[in-house]
């Protein structure tokens, strides 16, 4: 029989339990277990039917169990207590109001709007594809734990990211979920009338596209979510954010239209119906966002400042995170598409940006050749603040980027380094967290530096919940590749095996990301015959458990993939080695936290970071890595194996060497450690390891300490730098006028006969006092103008200064330059004198791209 209709059914949430709602609208209940537990024990079969919703389980509990509930004391006092933490949580002052001089009241003082394409928070929220997303997930929750005062901006998809699962030949199939508003964590932002807050933005032909805004709150920080699916746009408008990452060029510079535009007029909007205050900061992780740049500047430009100006003011209080250390990953769009897309009038004004001239602003992010609009070079110049995600990637950007800043070297490109870290509630393990509890005492620990108390875990500790974490882990398996073996078009009669596939007490290596070529998933398949002997050694057992996902349109990915799991069908070897499809958060945290090591072989240095390691690190997991993104900076002989990177030219006989080191490392050291046991059956040697890296490393690669890291180092001195323009209404013109006089005299700038005193003949002892004097012409010039400096340092191959120290130079009465020093180390040194330009508005000595040299 045919339904005539379709009815959705579901229970009205009693007055005494109304605080669920809000609970459940509150984000926090992800990294907190007392509030998950709380909708777990109200009804827990509702609460695993809903994928662990509890927004959309509400609607589910049947009447009776919410009536029950409604009078259940123990449950009202449960819920009464989730509501007072949480009141608590988001009400008082935390690290941010104790550290920072004048943010006491809390919600007062500037803002900083943290703009991505993607959110990981939680699954019932499919915002995310993997890494960025999840970083920026972790970002916001750290900052609420912090107390940093962020309003986030992203987009509401109607469609979440791909489900994975495999055909029968282990080739990926995608399946996508349509995301039902009504199941999610957001809400209508209102406007006063009750309304729902929209903005909008106009596409050319004067398509006006309206954007309606929803916010998820993730602790206490606002997360405001722009979604164009509405019934007064065409169809085309509706989809603009219908997927993630989905669609062709056109399809994704109208998302980030919407975005970087959109969302600076959504912010905006949010800030005076809210009465918080506007955002002084503006981070963009990622280039996604780079359009919001263009709209400030256009703003201020309303105002009446001109370009030059208002970039320069927009440019103080922006911070530009890059996440790609390869060319391929960077948006770069059609310069003429773009060009369509702003719009320009009669008098090149552009109409999706209001008095926002048009070339000039293209000038901003156009490459060389003119044809081409990169995203990132955007970033950079609207942005006066930039950074990569790791010490090695932000090296790496520096060079990546010098182009921009001719007669620069390296390493005095803008370019600084926040490493990335990880949400430690989200990430750590129940069981790991009541050791963290145990050894550190029940305090904040999103604001607690020193974990050295966590050398005090024992080896019984230790070895407790390390197993425990690996039996849930091989419980996960063994239900997913059952589960994936049906999608396959097995019998569940032929699959009885999958429920005696890997032992909870053998060594388990896991392997999970994003499946793309430089993350080399395939390279412990180099010698298959070797990895074999190694997984069933009847002594030393080893099994390995992979997930992870390919992008779509990732073909080689794709392949690698199917190698990958067509060597774990095999009859031999399924019982040591198992793929589970669908890689997601949750999974993530079982899979992560359940392997005893976690194997990190990409191509150095294409990591920008890598997360998935610190999540290992976090719960006892002990990092076996190539020496790439963040493991290349804190590789430590202590807490982790390092894979070294082989130093040649062709790829193929690269993996080869690094694939032979892998085994060898695999063969000579972690598994006889892993199997060596004392007396009493304990492994010390293995947990004095485990220890090492929880005491040394996990305190690092917290989101707790980047975020602390982006405050300190960024957001503050970008406000600052922002204020200074506001509090001066004069100072974008008299900067601007500055910047143009250099740029038309310093052709003027030289420096002659630079000369040593007691340097003779090129010898000099340690400790000698050396006098250099210059003359300088600076034409036009001022001195104020400039910076003159000597450069000292070792000379590398190709006769360069390399890590040169800078010295600065004074003017004496008699004209010259002079600076007195002494060499401290022996070797050769060079020494050159040169002149930058110099103003307090200037964050870095290359920002105007001119130098002189003598
Ligand atoms: C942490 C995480 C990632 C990112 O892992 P990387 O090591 O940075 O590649 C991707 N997907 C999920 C589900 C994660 O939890």
């Amino acid at each position: 029989m045919k339904p005539l209709s379709l009815l959705t059914v579901s229970s009205e949430l009693p007055e005494a339990l109304a605080p669920l709602r809000d609970l459940a609208l509150n984000l926090r209940w992800t990294w907190r277990r007392q509030a998950a537990d709380l909708f777990r024990s109200l009804d827990p079969h509702a609460f695993v039917e809903s994928g662990e919703n509890p927004l959309a389980m509400l609607s589910q509990v049947p009447a009776g169990r919410l009536a029950e509930a409604a009078h259940d004391e123990a449950f009202l006092a449960r819920m009464r207590s989730e509501m007072g933490d949480l009141g608590t949580y988001v009400g008082s002052g935390r690290w941010f109001q104790r550290t920072v001089p004048g943010a006491q009241g809390h919600g007062e003082g500037s803002t900083i709007a943290y703009f991505s394409m993607e959110f990981g928070i939680t699954p019932t929220l499919p915002i995310y594809s993997g890494g960025l997303g999840i970083l920026a997930g972790d970002h916001l929750k750290s900052a609420s734990d912090l107390g940093v005062p962020l309003v986030a901006v992203g987009l509401l998809y109607q469609w979440g990211y791909f489900s994975q699962s495999l055909d029968r030949s282990g080739w990926q199939q995608e399946e996508y979920r349509l995301n039902d508003p009504s199941q999610l964590p957001v809400e209508p932002v209102r406007e006063a009338d009750g309304e729902q807050l929209t903005v909008s933005v106009t596409l050319p032909g004067g398509r006006e596209v309206t954007i309606a805004v929803w916010v998820a709150t993730v602790g206490r920080v606002p997360l405001l979510l722009l979604d164009t699916n509405l019934e007064v746009n065409d169809e085309a408008g509706r989809a603009i954010t219908d997927r993630l990452y989905g669609g062709d060029h056109e399809h994704r510079i109208v998302q980030e239209i919407v975005l970087g535009i959109g969302g600076v007029r959504a912010v905006e909007a949010f800030s005076a119906l809210t009465g918080a205050p506007a955002p002084t900061v503006f981070h963009l992780n990622e280039g996604h966002a780079g359009f919001s740049g263009l709209e400030r500047v256009g703003r201020l430009m309303q105002g009446g400042a001109g370009f030059a100006e208002s970039v320069a003011q927009v440019r103080a209080g922006t911070v530009f995170t890059t996440h790609t250390p390869v060319p391929a990953g960077i948006d770069r769009f059609d310069a003429s598409q773009l060009r369509g897309h702003l719009d320009a009038d009669e008098s090149g004004i552009s109409r999706l940006i209001p008095s926002l001239p048009v070339e000039a602003a293209l000038a901003l992010g156009i490459e060389e050749g003119g044809d081409v609009f990169n995203m990132a070079q955007l970033g950079f110049r609207i942005a006066q603040r930039a950074n990569g995600v790791a010490r090695l990637h932000g090296a790496v950007s520096r060079g990546m980027f010098q182009d921009l800043y001719p007669g620069f070297d390296v390493p005095e490109v803008p370019i600084g380094s926040v490493t990335n870290g990880v949400h430690r509630r989200t990430w750590t393990s129940a069981h790991m967290d009541d050791l963290y509890k145990k050894a550190l005492g029940d305090v904040d620990i999103s604001s607690l530096q020193d974990w050295s108390a966590l050398s005090t875990l024992t080896d019984h500790e230790l070895t407790e919940t390390r197993d425990a974490l690996r039996a849930d882990l091989v419980t996960m398996a063994r239900r997913h590749v059952k589960e994936s073996w049906l999608r396959r078009g097995a019998d569940e009669a032929e699959l009885a095996w999958t429920d005696h596939i890997l032992d909870p007490r053998a060594l388990t290596i896991g392997f999970a990301r994003r499946v793309s070529t430089y993350k080399r998933l395939t390279l412990m398949l180099s010698d298959p015959e070797r990895l074999r002997r190694i997984l069933l050694d009847e002594e030393r057992p080893v099994q390995i458990v992979v997930a992870g996902k390919s992008h779509p349109a990732d073909r080689p990915g794709k392949e690698f993939l199917q190698q990958l799991v067509q060597f774990a069908d095999d009859h031999g070897v399924r019982h040591r080695i198992a793929f589970l499809p669908d890689y997601d958060i949750r999974m993530a945290s079982v899979l992560i936290a359940g392997s005893d090591v976690w194997l990190n072989n990409p191509i150095r240095p294409e990591e920008a970071s890598g997360t998935s390691g610190m999540k290992a690190v976090l719960n006892g997991s002990l990092t076996f890595s190539v020496s790439d993104g963040w493991w290349d900076e804190m590789r430590d002989d202590e807490a982790g194996w390092t894979i070294p990177t082989a130093e040649v030219e062709d790829q193929g006989q690269r993996d080869r060497i690094e694939a032979e080191a892998l085994y060898e490392i695999l063969e000579q050291s972690i598994v006889p450690l892993f199997y060596e046991r004392d007396a009493r059956g304990m492994q010390r040697g293995w947990m004095t390891k485990v220890r090492s890296s929880l005491v040394k490393i996990a305190p690092r690669i917290t989101a707790a300490r980047m975020v602390r890291d982006y405050v300190t180092d960024l957001y503050l001195p970008a406000a600052r730098a922002a204020s200074a323009f506001t509090a001066d209404p004069a100072l974008a013109g008299e900067f601007t006028a500055w910047k143009e006089t250099i740029q038309r005299e310093w052709h003027a700038v030289a420096v002659r006969g630079a000369e040593l005193e007691g340097a003779d003949g090129g010898a000099v002892r340690t400790g000698a006092e050396i006098t250099l004097r210059a003359d300088v012409e600076l034409g036009a010039l001022r001195d104020t103008d400039v910076l003159v400096e000597a450069v000292l340092g070792e000379i590398g191959p190709g006769d360069e200064i390399i890590e040169p120290q800078l010295i600065p130079l004074q003017r004496e009465e008699d004209g010259r330059w002079v600076a007195r020093f002494a060499l401290t180390a022996p070797g050769r040194v060079g020494c050159t004198v040169r002149v930058t330009p110099q103003h307090p508005v200037l964050a870095s000595r290359a920002e105007l791209g001119l130098v002189t040299t003598a």
